[in-house]
């Protein structure tokens, strides 16, 4: 199913070019617009899902399978040091395109990047409460 507002849908299915790296009947890997480094690529479904929790699970699966095999050749290939893959949902977590996408982002030694958070430090009992909260 594709929504006819949304920009990577059109992008996936080829109605608006990308610099493509991968294409299978399910997915697009595309050269993201404004990489955080050398290679940064997006896979996208050719389907619209908003996000990783309408993301049916044989899709879920397939897509991290898919960023194992692409970052793999990206490493090789762009001779980069590490990887982050990065996927936000969720407006207060950074998204920005409300079409499921996970970031496959080639990491290199000083590349001047920082992706992470400001560390917590929570009690013992905090923790244990957080852990009841989410095993419910
Ligand atoms: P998000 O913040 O939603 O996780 O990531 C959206 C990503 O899509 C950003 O990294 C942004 O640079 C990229 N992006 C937004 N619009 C376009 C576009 O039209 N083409 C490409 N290739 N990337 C885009
Ligand atoms: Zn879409």
């Amino acid at each position: 199913m594709r929504d006819e507002n949304c920009i990577f849908c059109k992008i996936a299915n080829g109605e608006i070019p990308s610099k493509t790296i991968y294409e299978d009947e399910e997915f697009r890997a595309i050269l993201d617009l404004g990489p955080a480094a050398k290679g940064h690529a997006l896979i996208l479904p050719k389907d619209h899902f908003a996000n990783l929790f309408e993301l049916p699970e044989e899709k879920a699966a397939s897509v991290m399978k898919l960023a194992k095999k692409l970052g793999a050749q990206m490493k090789e290939n762009l001779k980069a040091d590490g990887f982050n893959l990065v996927q936000n949902n969720g407006e207060c977590a950074g998204q920005t395109v409300f079409h499921f996408h996970l970031h496959l982002i080639p990491r290199y030694e000083n590349d001047g990047q920082k992706i992470g958070w400001k560390p917590g430090a929570p009690s013992q009992e905090e923790l244990e409460e957080t852990c009841k909260q989410i095993v419910g």
